[in-house]
């Protein structure tokens, strides 16, 4: 995917400070942070959305959930909590086609959102 820039990211063509990469993900800061800590949770398979979630990706999407719990223990917010968001097209507020997750912690989330 040559325009995709969460590829792009992934394949290394774009600069990110990436903060963990296993076979499956890759974790990097958000680049317009929502709280003090906002990393995107990128699997490397280019699926586009979570419409687009198939039978075989369910190994991959509990894996996303346990890195994030890694990550908020590596970035200190797993004892006050967090918040793992995916949101899915134009009313999900999706503006990336590459499917993500938005693990946002160090400060209360208000509920609902936005
Ligand atoms: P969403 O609106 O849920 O699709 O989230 C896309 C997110 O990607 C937004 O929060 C953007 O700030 C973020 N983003 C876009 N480009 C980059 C980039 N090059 N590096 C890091 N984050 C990015
Ligand atoms: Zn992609």
């Amino acid at each position: 995917m040559e325009d995709c820039i969460f590829c792009n990211i992934i394949n290394k063509k774009i600069n990110s400070s990436i903060v963990y990469e296993d076979d499956y993900v890759v974790a990097f800061p958000d680049i317009n942070p929502q709280a003090p800590v906002h990393l995107l949770i990128v699997p490397k398979e280019h699926i586009k959305s979570p419409l687009d979630i198939g039978e075989d990706n369910k190994e991959l999407i509990g894996h996303v959930y346990i890195v994030a719990k890694n990550l908020a223990k590596k970035f200190g917010i797993d004892k006050k909590g967090y918040r793992l968001v995916t949101n899915c097209g134009n009313d999900g507020g999706q503006t990336v086609l590459h499917i993500h997750f938005h693990l946002l912690g160090g400060r209360f989330m208000t509920w609902p959102p936005g």
